[in-house]
């Protein structure tokens, strides 16, 4: 049997970049920039003012209060047509360009007015210092720089900034489209009460949850019941997405239909089982053909809520992160103190629901400054692979290898984060 790492290995081999599209801005959240952006502007676009005030030269104001001329109001979008010199101001409004002569602005808060001149200002006791509330032009964006590389996943942040840099259209590697199928007799959807032998189908909106965060876009076909006929229609629907992920029917039970009808349809096996806890029936297998550029990818992931959350986070998530233009790094593993004793016997390694704390002061997290400290790890009381209730309070898998030992209190182990 193939380990955890052999098999991210195959599947991230199979997991192709989608081909680029250009979208409009409106239309590109979510996706994944496909070039890099340069800016066409400076920004701020000239010298500008950070407040309303006055803007005047720093060195009228060495002893205050002293009284300036004032020359001109200038508002944002206006042009300043006055240099301001010795013994005059401007008025100035954030956003506004700085005059011409003028080094520094004071906030209208620090001034009054002069009784009896309605064209002069009161600087009241302050320091002022040079350059003090101007922006310099292009301090935060400059003509000509690259300001978002390719690969950078599009929040609303970067559609701000896309729009700042003047880019109504831009290449993206498209969000991949993942089918998502449960399979099971049993299963009953989440608004129904279960009658004898039903369960609710737990994974369908988990499994769509989850491929909403990993950047992909889901695409519910419900619950497939284990029928071979019904089976290979939604099977056959599923095929016209990037991935179909399917829930249950892996195993080696005798409504396990779910292999038989992939290799009907023509979608080869890849791997059928993996050296793991849980999730140790997950199968995986592609579909190539000349009308679409790239192998379509399928998962077969066991029906077990914790063992299907498992393998999603091992191998779909990195999977859906290839083939959406990045690089599909597999969870982030961390160094963690064991907090209590625990006998470990298992023929697989095992991923085990865990919770990690940090429970040192924060002085000592300073001062390693790596962020990659060690952290102490709880185990919790976990009842197996459909015990998605407990699952519910960790925030990592604790990683044992396969054998028998007790691992001590204090022992160093490896967790890996849940996103
Ligand atoms: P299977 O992989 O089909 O053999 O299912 C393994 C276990 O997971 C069985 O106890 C199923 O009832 C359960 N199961 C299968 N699919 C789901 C689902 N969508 N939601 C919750 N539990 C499920
Ligand atoms: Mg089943």
């Amino acid at each position: 049997m193939i380990d955890v790492e052999q098999a991210l290995e195959l599947v991230l081999q199979r997991a192709g970049k989608k081909p680029m599209v250009t979208v409009a801005l409106a239309d590109a959240l979510g996706h994944v920039l496909a070039e890099d952006i340069t800016s066409d502007i400076d920004s701020p676009p000239h010298d500008k003012s950070l407040v309303d005030g006055y803007a005047i030269l720093a060195q009228d104001a060495e002893s205050t209060p002293v009284d300036l001329t004032v020359v001109e109001e200038v508002t944002a979008g206006d042009t300043p047509t006055r240099s301001v010199t010795t013994g005059t101001a401007t008025r100035i409004m954030t956003g506004a360009p700085i005059p011409d002569g003028a080094n520094a602005v004071v906030m209208v808060e620090q001034t009054a007015a002069v009784d009896g001149h309605a064209n002069r200002v009161r600087l009241v006791a302050q320091e002022v210092r040079e350059g003090q509330h101007i922006m310099r032009r292009a301090t935060s964006l400059q003509s000509g720089e690259v300001v978002l590389s390719q690969g950078t996943p599009i929040r609303p942040i970067e559609i701000g900034l896309l729009a700042e840099v003047g880019r109504g259209q831009v290449a993206v590697t498209p969000q991949p489209s993942i089918a998502l199928l449960s399979t099971g007799n049993e299963l009953v959807p989440v608004h129904q009460t279960p009658g004898a032998g039903q369960i609710r189908n737990s994974n369908g909106p988990m499994l769509y949850a989850l491929t909403q965060r990993a950047g992909g876009h889901p695409i519910d076909l419900g619950i497939g019941r284990d029928d071979e006929h019904a089976l290979t229609q939604l099977v056959a629907q599923g095929l016209e997405s990037d991935v179909l992920v399917l829930s249950g029917g892996v195993s080696a039970g005798v409504l396990d239909l779910v292999p038989g009808v992939l290799a009907a349809l023509g979608v080869k096996q890849v791997f059928h089982k993996v050296d793991l806890k849980p999730g140790k029936p997950i199968w995986f297998g592609v579909l190539s053909g000349s009308d679409f550029p790239h192998d379509k990818l399928v998962f077969g992931l066991p029906g077990n809520p914790v063992s299907s959350l498992v393998c999603f986070e091992l191998f779909v998530r990195p999977a859906i992160a290839r083939l959406a233009g990045q690089r599909g790094d597999p969870l982030t593993t961390r160094s963690a103190r064991l907090s209590a004793d625990h006998y470990h016997r298992g023929d697989r390694p095992t991923f085990f629901p865990a919770r990690w704390s940090r429970t040192e002061p924060a002085e000592t997290d300073n001062q390693s400054g790596t962020g990659d400290r060690a952290i102490d790890v709880e185990l919790l009381a976990w009842k197996g692979s459909a015990d998605l209730r407990t699952l519910s309070s960790a925030n990592c898998l604790a990683h044992f290898p396969k054998g028998e030992r007790t691992f001590h209190a204090g022992d160093m182990i490896d967790v890996a984060l849940l996103p």
